[in-house]
């Protein structure tokens, strides 16, 4: 988890994506690429992610 108050090192920029680096392989959770802070990086983490698989 990120926590609360995030670091520069933990801002959105520096989060790893929701595409892994294996085909087949995503992420989602606040530790990755997401808008807003938060639960709301996981929620719009989870999108992305299923956007992602649905379209591949
Ligand atoms: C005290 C507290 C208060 C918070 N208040 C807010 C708030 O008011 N608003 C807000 O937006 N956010 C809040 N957050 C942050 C929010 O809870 C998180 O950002 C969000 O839950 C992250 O979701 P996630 O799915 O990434 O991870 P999590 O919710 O942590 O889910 C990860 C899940 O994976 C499971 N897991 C871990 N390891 C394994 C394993 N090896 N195998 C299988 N399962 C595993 C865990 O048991 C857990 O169920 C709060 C967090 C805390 C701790």
């Amino acid at each position: 988890m990120s926590g609360g108050l995030p670091t520069l090192a933990q801002s959105r920029k520096n989060k790893i994506g929701v595409i892994g680096p294996v085909k087949g392989l995503y992420f989602a959770g606040d530790c990755y690429d997401g808008e807003g802070g938060r639960s709301d990086i996981a929620f719009h983490s989870a999108k992305r992610c299923a956007e992602t698989i649905t379209n591949d």
